[in-house]
């Protein structure tokens, strides 16, 4: 009776701390808080307490696992302070997460950027316990001897763990990542409540990190040009804003390009249109490929494009203006010789905040004002305001 009794008390206490889990991760959709919830989870002493835990992703597309998030200390010393400070702090699940969502600085650990940077391919199984659970699609528990079959494997490598679970993440039918987690400071033995505890975690996770995917893309699609997959009109402007108050904060300068094709009608009117949208999917393209990583590259309109450089002033501008010009003078584009000088050429006119304007409206203005000044100077050719 007395162990039915403590059996129950149990129950009712891992039942506590998945509803409360699956709570936290009901409020939030974007995929870091979603992953960092979920590894609180399992690693809080309130949750289920592992001493560390990972999450990795399937990409089908790359066909890999990818490392996305790591929560752990690094050796006992750290271990330790960490956990007196959640015990002072009386820090519940809650507070945890909230801490997380005011600063970010777990993604600066040691351990999540090892984490983050482990890739491997989906198919070896034989050699690799992630490619073999994710397959399978069924927990997997590595007992010390199970581990050394493995210790070839770059992320049994990197953990040094003597015994570790894998437990794959599942949406409808689809293994979509999984989360492993060992007792790497108190060597605690895995138990059977352990995996049956984070098995009906992972069932939760594994939908709310899709939910969470298939939102990310939405909103992508509706900032993205359905031609060249550029940024769109709307979403060039909320840009411009953002990086002009980004830049006002910080006294940085910032450059905006607005780029046209010269003579398009020319050729849209000799081979019609939808070999005009091949070119501008091309130009697209180029424009991405030779842009930096922080600059935005979006569609304006039409046959015009606009970069929003951060950090860029005038000269540095118009340096990285006359690359782009003669790199695409050069691209062999399709049936080019339509062109009156037998080329595909752009002109491009900068602006430059805040001496061109204080506004997005007046920085677009000015921008504008220098293309047309490119424009009468007999194109291919760049201006400045
Ligand atoms: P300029 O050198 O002065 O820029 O001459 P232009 O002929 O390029 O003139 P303008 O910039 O006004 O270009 C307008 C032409 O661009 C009209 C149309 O033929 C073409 N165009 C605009 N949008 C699209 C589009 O989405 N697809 C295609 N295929 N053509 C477009
Ligand atoms: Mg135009
Ligand atoms: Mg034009």
């Amino acid at each position: 009776m007395n162990k039915l009794k403590i059996e129950l008390e149990r129950t009712k206490i891992e039942l506590g701390i998945l509803y409360e889990i699956s709570n936290a991760m009901r409020t939030t959709l974007k995929l870091d808080e979603i992953l960092y919830i979920i590894l609180t989870g399992v690693t809080a002493h309130t949750g289920l307490g592992f001493n560390r835990a990972m999450l990795f992703l399937v990409n089908e597309k790359e066909r890999i696992i990818e490392g996305k998030m790591g929560i752990g200390p690094e050796s006992g010393e750290e271990a330790n302070a960490a956990w007196t400070k959640i015990e002072e702090e009386k820090m519940d699940l809650d507070d945890l997460i909230n801490a997380f969502k005011n600063s970010s600085s777990v993604l600066e650990s040691g351990f999540n950027r090892q984490v983050r940077s482990l890739k491997v391919s989906m198919y070896d199984k034989n050699e690799n316990p992630l490619s073999l659970a994710v397959l399978e699609g069924m927990p997997l528990h590595l007992t010390s001897q199970a581990i050394q079959k493995y210790s070839n494997s770059p992320v049994i490598k990197m953990l040094e763990s003597s015994e570790l679970l894998l437990i794959p993440l599942k949406a409808k039918d689809r293994v979509n990542g999984i989360i492993v987690a060992d007792n790497f400071i108190t060597n605690d033995p895995i138990t059977k409540d352990d995996i049956r505890m984070l098995t009906m975690l992972a069932n939760q996770a594994g939908l709310a990190i899709e939910n969470s995917q298939l939102f990310e893309l939405t909103v992508e699609r509706a900032h993205s040009d359905y031609l060249t997959n550029l940024w769109n009109h709307g979403y060039f402007q909320y840009l411009l804003q953002t990086e002009m108050e980004k830049a006002k904060a910080t006294k940085n300068k910032l450059s905006l390009v607005t780029i046209d094709i010269d003579n398009f009608k020319v050729y849209n009117d000799t081979l019609g249109h939808q070999i005009g949208d091949k070119i501008l999917k091309d130009l697209a393209q180029l424009l991405r490929n030779q842009s930096r990583k922080m600059d935005h590259v979006c569609r304006y309109g039409g046959e015009e494009f606009t970069i929003i450089l951060p950090q860029t002033d005038q000269k540095e501008a118009y340096m990285i203006a006359e690359r782009l010009r003669v790199d695409i003078q050069k691209y062999p584009f399709l049936n080019e010789g339509i062109f009156p000088n037998k080329m595909l050429t752009v002109s491009l006119g900068i602006a430059t905040f805040p001496e061109n304007g204080q506004l997005p409206a007046d920085l677009i203005t000015s921008s504008d004002k220098s293309l047309y000044k490119a424009k009468s100077q007999g194109r291919n050719t760049t201006c400045c305001s």
